[in-house]
């Protein structure tokens, strides 16, 4: 199912897709003259603003300005990847997917990943079957699910089941009908002992199905009972991790949740299986867990491709504020807006939903949920006098606010947590500082090592075409561009493209004596081109050229103008750029003010200029270490001494005290 499509298949794919009639799987419409009308499935509204035009074949939705064809509806709306979507539909249409030509190899793992969720989707059916319709699974799985109050639409909506305490009956079922025993042990449903004998993992408990966020089973939870659980260590047992499933890949509920999560643009993470599935009962649906351990990259990247915002739900006790704070840093340097909600002590999310309306736990949500900075701040200075302490603390405050990768963002923080902790701004922007030279320190460091490794790697294998290619989870799918943090260029860019039209400098005076003012764009243009730096994407010079030649127009609108761009390729790049997503956070409903603007101008060149030199000195650096004793020797020498020294006025006026030794 991994495998490419072929062009031609994709070809016949969208020739087959009728706009209206994919849209009609999910949205109700109804003729309104040429076109059709409905309620937009992507934002809540009660008259209709989505329409449908079978002409076109598009769709367009005026209320909150989402579009596209056939094939980014079934993408947006099930929140698939491009590939997925084509899968889909070539699903509704009958059309037999040619896959590109593949390797043996490749073929043979996508054959095994294919049996192995083929075996899961056979044992989700067996242990639903058990929990209905054997005497046990009424007795004593139903019992439990009815004890947790869970009601019948919602056992089936998470597709829970219960395994018969027999330890060989799964087993013995599956070979009868046909399954075979290495995909049984594959995906871990059984286990063998040193007799060879094979061993239901899951016997006696109840199931919950881990269901990818493509829809497909990737592995199991089970859950001891009760009366079972006395001195046993792990009331749950999971899954091992397999070709389809890695635990750090993986989000409980995300395939029930993610079209809530997209529409709410939030999305509330919890600990456990009973904490999402109580939640969704309530009415809550934009919940995912992560069975307590700290998010993963992989994991954050994922939630990143529904929205901006995470809500991080936690116990009123002691551990649970602790726990808040873990893997906290990733997400904020992934560019998530985060906030904390603590439940009220001897509450956890299960318990809290199960006592209350979805109104109720929302407005509960409302007044409670807090600003992540806030909230760190207020849990590590409340009451503290001792000045170590206090300095501890505020570092490690500081330093979460490094990571965030947009400077306005930054800035804004910085300026709250002036307030808040009544210390100078300049005092915590010139520490702040500290920490982002750092962070890009040690990024470019961690790239050096990325590469030298891929080095070693491409040198210790001569021959790559006969790799044997990394095994890539199906369920994976892969994070969009779009999606990866900015680089500083592509900050500067979207800088260029919301701020360009701003002044930023008032009477200034010009070599001839006149008075001008500069806007954003201008003083880029202006301060770059001292130094002939461009920037390494023609698309991004273009840009600036643009939105300079344009700054002296009447009302001229640098949001505006590129949005509308002639160029598919600018409009859209703007289109993403000035999306939410690397903007400020909704925390924050202030405009910045020209002050505001003006400073992440100049610190965002700053680090650029930085940047540039940096790149320059390592450059050097090779240089010299391969030059010997030749006669480049001196002159490389003094280039290096003369780019350290532009490099310490440049941090110097970045407010870092880095001091270089040579
Ligand atoms: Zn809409």
């Amino acid at each position: 199912m991994s495998g490419m499509i072929d062009p031609k298949t994709v070809a016949k794919i969208i020739d087959a897709c009728d706009v209206v009639d994919v849209v009609s799987e999910f949205v109700n419409l109804r003729k309104a003259g040429v076109n059709y009308k409905g309620l937009c499935p992507f934002h809540n509204e009660k008259t209709p603003s989505f329409m449908v035009s079978p002409s076109r074949g598009t769709w367009h939705c005026f209320g909150c300005g989402k579009g596209g064809t056939a094939v980014g509806f079934v993408m947006d709306h099930e929140q698939m990847t491009y590939p997925e979507a084509l899968r889909w539909l070539a699903n509704k249409y009958h059309i037999e997917i040619v896959e590109k030509e593949q390797t043996d190899e490749q073929r043979q793992e996508q054959s095994e990943r294919e049996s192995m969720f083929i075996v899961n989707e056979w044992a989700k059916g067996y242990f639903k079957d058990v929990l209905r319709n054997s005497a046990d699974g009424q007795a004593i799985g139903m019992q439990y699910f009815r004890s947790r109050g869970f009601r019948d639409d919602i056992i089936e909506k998470f597709q829970l089941g219960y395994d018969l305490p027999q330890r060989d009956l799964l087993a013995r079922t599956a070979l009868q009908r046909g399954y075979k025993e290495e995909f049984l042990l594959k995906t871990g449903l059984c286990y063998k002992t040193e007799r060879g004998e094979l061993i239901d993992r899951f016997a006696g408990r109840v199931m919950f199905p881990w269901i990818s966020s493509s829809g497909k089973v990737c592995a199991f939870g089970g859950r001891l009972l009760d009366a079972r659980t006395k001195g046993v260590q792990q009331k749950y047992v999971n899954s091992p991790e397999s070709l389809i499933y890695k635990k750090e890949r993986e989000l409980y509920g995300i395939y029930q949740a993610k079209r809530e999560i997209v529409k709410q643009e939030c999305v509330f993470m919890v600990e456990g299986y009973t904490d999402v599935i109580s939640m969704h009962q309530c009415g809550i649906e934009n919940v995912v867990a992560n069975s307590g351990t700290a998010l993963s990259v992989h994991q954050i990247k994922m939630l990143h491709r529904f929205t901006n915002n995470i809500v991080l739900l936690y116990d009123g006790d002691a551990a649970g504020i602790h726990a808040a704070m873990r893997g906290t840093d990733m997400l904020l340097e992934e560019g998530m807006n985060i906030k904390v909600l603590i439940l009220p002590d001897g509450d956890d999310p299960d318990s809290f939903a199960r006592k209350h309306t979805a109104e109720e736990f929302r407005a509960y949500i409302e007044q409670h949920q807090k600003d992540f900075i806030a909230f760190k701040t207020q849990l590590m200075l409340d009451g503290v006098t001792d000045p170590v302490k206090r300095s501890e603390a505020i570092n490690s405050i500081v330093k979460s606010v490094s990571v965030i990768p947009n400077p306005i963002t930054r800035a804004t923080y910085l300026a709250d947590c002036s307030r808040r902790l009544g210390i100078g701004e300049q005092t915590l922007i010139n520490q702040m500082n500290r920490f982002v030279s750092e962070n890009l320190d040690e990024k470019r460091k961690e790239r050096e090592r990325t590469a030298r490794r891929e080095e070693r790697e491409r040198e210790a294998e001569p021959q790559p075409q006969q790799q044997t290619p990394t095994p890539q989870p199906v369920a994976q799918t892969p994070v969009q561009p779009a999606n990866q943090p900015p680089t500083l260029e592509t900050l500067i860019i979207q800088f260029i493209i919301k701020y360009g039209d701003r002044v930023i400098y008032r009477d200034i005076e010009a070599e001839d004596g006149s008075k001008l003012d500069l806007t954003v764009a201008q003083y880029i243009d202006y301060d770059l081109s001292q130094d002939n730096i461009s920037f390494s994407d023609p698309t991004y010079n273009q840009i600036l050229a643009e939105a300079v030649d344009h700054s002296g127009d009447e009302a001229f609108s640098s949001e505006q103008y590129f949005v509308h761009h002639g160029d598919q390729q600018i409009a859209q790049l703007a289109v993403r750029l000035t999306q939410e997503r690397y903007t400020l956070s909704k925390s924050f409903d202030v405009e910045p003010d020209e002050r505001t603007i003006r400073q992440q101008a100049e610190h965002l060149i700053l680090e650029f200029r930085m940047s540039i030199v940096n790149a320059h000195l390592q450059e050097l650096k090779t240089k010299i270490a391969q030059a010997g004793t030749s006669d480049e020797l001196p002159r490389l020498l003094e280039d290096y001494r003369d780019t350290q020294e532009i490099r310490n006025a440049l941090a110097r006026q970045l407010g870092t005290d880095i001091v270089v030794r040579t």
